[in-house]
């Protein structure tokens, strides 16, 4: 018998490092996240200051981050690590995403020194939390619409808006916000360190959730929020600032989703072989035989292309439109196999007993966020055909 990673000899493909790094990963999150992952669920919530310092000392907080307190490790190794969390819950995995590739990167790439002194060391060890607010009520996968603006007064910026479905924001120390401000007659978005306390800003954190439960997701109110001439990242200007950090953590799901879809199979395999139907297990049916190749061949094609692209990163060469293919890919099968996990389950599938449903769930908002299926076909499709069939 073989696992999935096993039928199609990924291992070969790793360097001893990689392996290294992997294992470190899984080991730490069999032993301090696996365990409480189905009760982090149920009650909608995670630790995130306990378990930040811990991913931290591990180096996986902006890992691929270079100087700063940051691992600077490669993109592969990145991609590696979001998957072992992954395989655990989308939940922990976007915690690291969004303080490494999204609030870290792009203090990394548009901040000044003051700021990468200020803020990296500390994000890099998870002492502090760090968000990133770029979507609104009505704008999410057309962020240029943003309502949020920063105005000028003498110095100081002065911000009004709301931004939604913002992770880690009721926990953040610091948020990166995204805005709205006129240069020469031109609207151009730039974004703004915004520390937690300032006056006018607020973070509720939302509820009710069925998807991503063990994550904290908040919205944002800047009313009237005053900062400082030099809260706002130097190197930002225009919408392409914060597509390049979306760019950097949807390369994390690319390899990330697959952990979850490799959970599902491997608790549906183990549970085939046990389960028995008509006097015999429910794993010796064809069907049964025919739904698994079919999800393990979904597995290991997403799995190559993740490597790929990965190692396409690691040279320098990735483009954006391959980011999103893989993004597009691993999400859509993960989201399938997790689902075809779950009939083979039957009614044990729905319960937190076993992951599949948790991962299927969860893999609902990874569809959605860092750019929706759709929005990456239409990427795609005008790479493919050079026309915009996005407005
Ligand atoms: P909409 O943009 O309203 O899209 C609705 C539907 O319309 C989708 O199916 C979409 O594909 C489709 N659609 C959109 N445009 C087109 C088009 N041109 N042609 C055809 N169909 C189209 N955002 C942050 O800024 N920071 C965060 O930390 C963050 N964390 C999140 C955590 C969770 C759990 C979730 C669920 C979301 C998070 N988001 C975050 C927001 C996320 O990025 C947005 O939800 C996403 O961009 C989609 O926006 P929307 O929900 O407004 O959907």
């Amino acid at each position: 018998m073989v696992t999935v990673e096993e039928l199609f000899a990924i291992d070969t493909l790793l360097s001893d490092e990689e392996r290294e790094i992997r294992a470190a990963v899984a080991s730490f999150a069999a032993q301090r996240l696996r365990p409480h992952i189905a009760e982090w669920f149920e009650a909608g919530t995670v630790p995130v200051r306990e378990l930040a310092p811990e991913l931290g000392r591990l180096g996986l907080l902006g890992m691929h981050l270079e100087g700063y307190g940051c691992a600077g490790l490669s993109a592969t190794m990145y991609g590696l690590a979001c998957q072992e969390l992954e395989a655990v819950d989308s939940g922990v995995r976007s915690l690291v995403s969004v303080q490494g590739s999204l609030a870290m990167t792009a203090i990394h790439k548009f901040g000044s020194e003051e700021h990468k002194q200020r803020w990296l060391p500390e994000l890099a060890a998870g002492t502090a939390i760090g968000c990133f607010g770029l979507t609104e009520p009505d704008f999410g996968s057309n962020p240029g619409g943003m309502r949020t603006r920063a105005k000028r007064d003498g110095a100081d910026w002065v911000l009004n808006g709301s931004k939604m479905w913002i992770t880690n924001g009721s926990v953040a120390d610091i948020a990166v916000i995204w805005a709205q401000t006129e240069h020469e007659g031109r609207q151009v978005v730039r974004g703004f360190l915004v520390p937690a306390g300032t006056p006018g800003f607020t973070a509720r954190e939302m509820h009710h959730k069925l998807s991503l439960r063990a994550s904290l997701t908040a919205e944002l109110d800047l009313d009237d929020v005053r900062l400082p001439a030099d809260a706002v990242l130097p190197e930002s200007r225009g919408l392409g600032a914060p597509l390049a950090c979306l760019s950097e953590a949807r390369f994390g799901i690319v390899f990330g989703a697959l952990g979850a879809a490799r959970d599902c199979l491997a608790a549906t395999i183990d549970y085939a072989r046990t389960r028995e139907v008509f006097d015999k297990p429910l794993a010796a049916y064809q069907l049964t035989q025919a739904k698994l190749a079919d999800m393990a061949l979904e597995f290991g094609k997403g799995q190559l292309l993740a490597l790929h692209l990965g190692r396409l990163k690691d040279q320098g060469r990735v483009t954006s439109e391959q980011v999103s293919a893989g993004k597009l890919n691993s999400t859509r099968e993960a989201i399938a196999i997790a689902r075809q996990c779950r009939t083979i389950l039957g009614a044990n599938g729905i319960t937190l007993d076993y992951p599949v449903l948790r991962h299927a769930n969860n893999l609902e908002s990874v569809l959605t966020y860092e750019g929706t299926a759709e929005v990456h076909q239409l990427v795609l499709g005008k790479a493919l055909t050079d026309a915009n069939a996005f407005r």
